[in-house]
C-alpha cells in the first residue's frame, strides 16, 4: 500500500508517517529528512539546497523527482511507502503518477491532516524548543513563508487526487493517538498488524 501524507508544515505528517513505518512496516520517505541529511553530510546537493531550505522555498522539481524515483526502487519499499513532504507541486504529482504507472503501481490514499493555522505556529515554536532549534526553518518568520508556499503550490495539487477519489481528510487537531486511530481505520489496518 502506497500513501501520501499531506498537510501544512507542523500538521503532524512526520509523526504519523514514522508510526506507520514502525507499526505497519510502510517505509517513511521524508524528502525534508533526505535533504537535511544531504546538508549535514555537506554533499554537493546539500550545499546547493541549504539556502533554499533556510528560506522555506521549494527545491526544484527535477531534483526532488529524481530523489524519490531512486528511493522507491529500494527493497525496503516493497511492502509500500508513506510519502511525507512529496509531492509538493503539481509537476511532482504528475511525475510521481508516471513513475508509479511504469512500475504497475499507484498511490492508494492521500491522507490530509487539517490543522488550524494558529496551532501550526504553536507547534512549530514547541518543536523548535524541543529540538534546540535544530531546524533553521522552524521560526515564526520562515513558517509564514512555508505556509504561503504550501497554499500557493502544494494545496492546489489536492484536486488532482480528489479526481482520482483518493483524498481522505483527517482532523489533525486531535491527540496524536486519535489521529493514528483515524488513519488506521481509513487504511483498514489493524493496530497490531506488524506483530501478527
Ligand atoms: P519538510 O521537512 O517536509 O518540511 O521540508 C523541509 C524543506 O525541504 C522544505 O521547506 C523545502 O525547502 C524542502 N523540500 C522538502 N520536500 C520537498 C519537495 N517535495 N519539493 C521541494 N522542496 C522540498
Amino acid at each position: 500500500m502506497n500513501i501520501i501524507i499531506f498537510g501544512p508544515p507542523g500538521a503532524g505528517k512526520g509523526t504519523q508517517a514514522k508510526r506507520l513505518e514502525a507499526v505497519h512496516g510502510l517505509k517513511q520517505l521524508s524528502t525534508g529528512d533526505m535533504l537535511r541529511g544531504e546538508i549535514a553530510a555537506k554533499s554537493e546537493l546539500g550545499q546547493k539546497v541549504e539556502a533554499i531550505l533556510d528560506r522555506g522555498e521549494l527545491v526544484s522539481d527535477h531534483i526532488m523527482v529524481e530523489m524519490i524515483e531512486n528511493r522507491i526502487e529500494h527493497e525496503d519499499c516493497a511492502k509500500g511507502f508513506v510519502l511525507d513532504g512529496f509531492p509538493r507541486t503539481l509537476a511532482q504529482a504528475e511525475a510521481l503518477d508516471a513513475m508509479l504507472t511504469k512500475k504497475n503501481s499507484t498511490i492508494d490514499h492521500v491522507l490530509v491532516l487539517t490543522v488550524d493555522e494558529d496551532a501550526l505556529f504553536d507547534r512549530i515554536k514547541k518543536r523548535a524548543e524541543e529540538t534546540g532549534g535544530e531546524r533553521s526553518d522552524d521560526t515564526v518568520e520562515v513558517l509564514r513563508d512555508r505556509l504561503d508556499v504550501y497554499k500557493a503550490q502544494t494545496a492546489p495539487i489536492l484536486p488532482h487526487y480528489a479526481d482520482q477519489n483518493k483524498v481522505r481528510m483527517i482532523d489533525g487537531m486531535q491527540d496524536i493517538e486519535q489521529v493514528s486511530n483515524d488513519i488506521d481505520r481509513i487504511l483498514g489496518l489493524n493496530k497490531a498488524a506488524k506483530a501478527m
